[in-house]
């Protein structure tokens, strides 16, 4: 079974009150103020079935720069710390949010892609080489038109 709090702290000042003399007032002092500090630490110290995660403390982190949760290969939901490909509509709906929302709510800019970079980037890449062949079409288009007339 655990100590209790009193008996914890009879423990230390008895040790404090053998290491040096001490006026009864002084040890009366002392164990105020060991009762007061061990009190204060109880409320701090988490319950164990608290049981923090590596998971949770990486979440903490990345809470504090948000940007860092953009990897080259994965991107981390901020709100549960879990590594995507890509923040989906579907997944962030279940926080509650909108990627709209999601990034208001962690200071990103609307045009914020919510992807891994070599996704963003592979998506850019895509976009414009759809632009380029869109360019392309349209110019054999006129080309054509040019010719027929
Ligand atoms: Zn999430």
């Amino acid at each position: 079974m655990a100590k209790s709090l009193v008996e914890l702290c009879a423990e230390v000042v008895t040790a404090q009150a053998q290491s040096r003399q001490m006026t009864s007032d002084e040890v009366a002092g002392s164990i105020r103020a060991v009762f007061q500090t061990l009190q204060e630490l109880n409320q701090y110290i988490p319950e164990p079935h608290e049981n923090r995660t590596d998971t949770q403390d990486a979440l903490m982190l990345l809470r504090r720069q948000p940007h860092q949760a953009f990897q080259r290969t994965k991107v981390y939901c901020l709100e549960c710390g879990k590594p995507f490909k890509l923040l989906s509509n579907r997944h962030l709906s279940t926080h509650g949010l909108t990627p709209r929302s999601y990034k208001q709510k962690w200071g990103f800019p609307l045009r914020t892609s919510l992807s891994a970079q070599t996704l963003t980037a592979r998506r850019r890449q895509l976009a414009k080489a759809r632009g380029m062949g869109n360019a392309l079409a349209e110019w054999r288009a006129t080309r054509q038109q040019t010719a027929a007339l």
